[in-house]
């Protein structure tokens, strides 16, 4: 046989050897059991701050129960994309309800929050459009921005003057303002308000990426916005049902002409095969669990404010985040790296957070906070982090 040059394999050995000598190859970490605070994982039990299931739904007997019923009822599959036959009453039922809950004219259900994020700019925008989007938002959003062909014009992190400047200097047909409204690895929380009053002044859509606001923020979990108490046409919410929800999926809120519109042009929507109806009868359940989960979310409150307390003496690290959200600033790739892993040999789980998914220089452990973390568990971790951290500043030192 012929020995045939592939070079390009080894163009990839070498790249991934390079990773791994900065620390920057990525590993999955095998669980054996559903998300819990608890977690079996190589043959271990540790507790776990690492995932996004805020309000602690993603294992509840409830929403367990919920989906063999809806197996049940819906079989396990849709069969098809919404637009062909795999539209089910139940996926009807969820967006009315979804709506309902955002305060939204209508909704429009994807399987997944990345799906949603490169719908909605391809859909609106084109090669003669401008979207203004935070340096911090979520990677989906990048994407959807540079699937829609608009040109991208990045502005610091929460910086409203400098993206004021921008909009003032944009000669762009359409203008879309994009952001995370919590940002998914700081916590902290978009300036609302000056966002839709910069969309109102230059008659831009304003989209909220609301992934960890769903669930957790406003009355009754309604979000970000309507813990700010915005409303508007031209604003379209994103939330994801993954997180808070503690299943899957997501949705697109806002007015029924912009659904509409969404329908007909998203292709992410299009083109797939819609989400299990199963899955949309369960996601009616969490929904429910969500609208009434006001003691889960003052439990939240309370084990967030214990954390930062607990964390006191090493504030520097923290960021300015009053969400369950609570990243823990390192710097160094390699430090962090050996402190999540110094933290495991301990039985606790907290990920370790590595450019290029935050900016060079600002690696950190992305710790999170859920309703189903009981107090004690949460002062294990800030006895434990705060050693940690108290040896690294010796050597360092
Ligand atoms: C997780 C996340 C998404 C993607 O949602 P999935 O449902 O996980 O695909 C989008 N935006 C933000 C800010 C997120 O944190």
């Amino acid at each position: 046989m012929p020995n045939t040059e592939f070079k390009l394999l080894d163009k990839l050995r070498e790249a991934l050897a390079e990773a791994d000598a900065s620390s920057m190859r990525r590993h999955r970490k095998l669980t054996q059991s559903p998300c819990a605070p608890q977690v079996e994982t190589a043959g271990r039990r540790v507790l776990a701050f690492a995932s996004n299931d805020y309000l602690g739904l993603a294992n509840h007997p409830q929403l367990v129960e919920a989906a063999a019923d809806g197996a049940r009822r819906w079989g396990v599959g849709a069969g098809a994309s919404h637009l062909v036959s795999g539209h089910s009453a139940v996926h009807e039922a969820l967006e009315d309800e979804l709506a309902r809950f955002v305060g939204c004219e209508a909704a429009l259900v994807f399987s997944t929050g990345y799906m949603a994020n490169i719908a909605v700019m391809p859909a609106l925008l084109g090669r003669n459009d401008e979207v203004f989007a935070d340096r911090l938002n979520h990677a989906s959003l990048i994407d959807g921005a540079l699937l829609s062909r608009a040109a991208l014009s990045r502005y610091a992190h929460n910086d409203m003057e400098a993206l004021a400047d921008m909009l003032d200097a944009s000669s762009a047909q359409n203008k879309l303002i994009v952001t995370d409204a919590v940002f998914s690895m700081d916590g902290d929380i978009a300036p609302l308000p000056r966002l839709l009053e910069l969309a109102e002044q230059h008659d831009a859509w304003l989209l909220v990426d609301d992934a960890h606001g769903f669930g957790v923020l406003g009355p009754q979990g309604r979000g970000s916005l309507a813990a700010a108490g915005l409303r508007a046409e031209r604003i379209i919410l994103m939330g994801t049902l993954g997180k808070a929800a503690g299943v899957a999926g997501a949705f697109v809120a806002g007015s029924r002409t912009l659904i509409e519109w969404l329908l007909q042009r998203s292709r992410s929507y299009i083109f797939t095969t819609a989400m299990p109806p199963m899955m949309a009868h369960v996601l009616l359940n969490a929904l429910a669990l969500i609208e009434n989960a006001d003691d889960r979310r003052q439990h939240l409150r309370t084990l967030i404010a214990c954390f930062r307390d607990g964390m006191a003496s090493h504030a520097q690290r923290l960021m300015p985040s009053n969400t369950p959200i609570q990243p823990v600033v390192i710097g160094d790739n390699a430090a962090t790296v050996d402190i999540a892993a110094a933290l495991l040999e301990r039985d606790i789980w907290t990920p370790a957070i590595r450019p290029p998914t935050v900016p060079k220089g600002s690696a950190r452990l992305r710790i999170s906070l859920s309703a189903a973390h009981s107090l004690a568990q949460v002062e294990q971790l800030t006895a434990a982090l705060g050693e940690q951290l108290a040896s690294l500043s010796t050597t360092q030192g």
